[in-house]
């Protein structure tokens, strides 16, 4: 029987390119986005495209109620939905770093929250997308990163506390994709006093973008991450 994998953030980028990746392996694919009804070409597997948005529970709760009323059962996860707040911390309004948390953060403990009880039923494998910056930390990202660093430390814990229903988290760190990350990154928080280091800033991750590699290989990388036998770790 083919197995169910949700992704979250399928609009665009790593996300969309995942879902194809799951459902030309012939997967049962819940792609959910914000706006729902994304279309995808036909391939090997079944694609529904359920509405999702990871700051909004209901949404989140009645994605997973459809995907299971549909395929039966969620095998895999994959966190995928966040955005990049970039700009000095002096620049940043408190309301655009809690938007950021409740995004990259809080979204994904409430996706995670609600699918948790489907995926215990038989065990499966939770695929959280972090960062290169959930590891190393660049200038102008302070907001960014702190999601990120968070999105390590609840996963590193959540690995073990899951061990014994049988359900795997991975992390996939992508270092610089190109996908429309950079550009919706629009949320660029500016500052007089920082005014030159940000153009600065600006211009070089501008000229890094056009050099970047498109997201099919992070997209097979998460698909290895979930798919990858079981873990050696043993509970604490
Ligand atoms: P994109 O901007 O192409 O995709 C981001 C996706 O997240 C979109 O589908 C967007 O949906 C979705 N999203 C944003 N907010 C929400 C929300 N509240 N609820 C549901 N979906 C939401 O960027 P990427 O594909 O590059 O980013 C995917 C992930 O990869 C992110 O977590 C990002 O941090 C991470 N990453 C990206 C890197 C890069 O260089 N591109 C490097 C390292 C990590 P919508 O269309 O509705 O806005």
């Amino acid at each position: 029987m083919a197995r169910t994998v949700l992704i979250t953030g399928s609009s665009s980028g790593i996300g969309r390119a995942t879902a194809e990746v799951f459902a030309r392996a012939g997967w049962n694919v819940a792609a959910t986005s914000r706006r729902g009804e994304l279309t995808f070409p036909r391939m090997a597997g079944k694609v529904v495209t359920p509405r999702l948005d990871v700051t909004d529970e209901q949404t989140i709760g009645g994605a997973v109620e459809q995907v299971v009323a549909q395929f039966g059962a969620i095998d895999v996860l994959v966190n995928n939905a966040g955005y990049g707040l970039n700009g000095p911390l002096e620049g940043i309004a408190p309301e655009q770093l809690e938007h950021q948390f409740h995004t990259n953060v809080f979204g994904l403990a409430a996706v995670t929250r609600l699918v948790l009880p489907v995926l215990r039923e038989r065990g499966g494998t939770i695929v959280n997308v972090s960062s290169i910056g959930g590891r190393l930390a660049f200038p102008f990202g302070c907001a960014y990163h702190a999601t990120k660093f968070a999105v390590e430390g609840l996963s590193e814990s959540l690995r073990f506390e899951l061990l014994p229903f049988g359900i795997q988290v991975k992390l996939v760190e992508p270092g610089g994709t190109r996908t429309d990350f950079l550009s919706r990154s629009q949320q660029w928080a500016s500052h007089p006093a920082y005014e030159g280091p940000l153009r600065r800033f600006q211009e070089m991750a501008r000229q890094l973008d056009d050099r970047l590699p498109g997201p099919e290989g992070v997209a097979k990388v998460i698909y290895r991450a979930a798919t990858d036998g079981s873990s050696r770790l043993r509970y604490p």
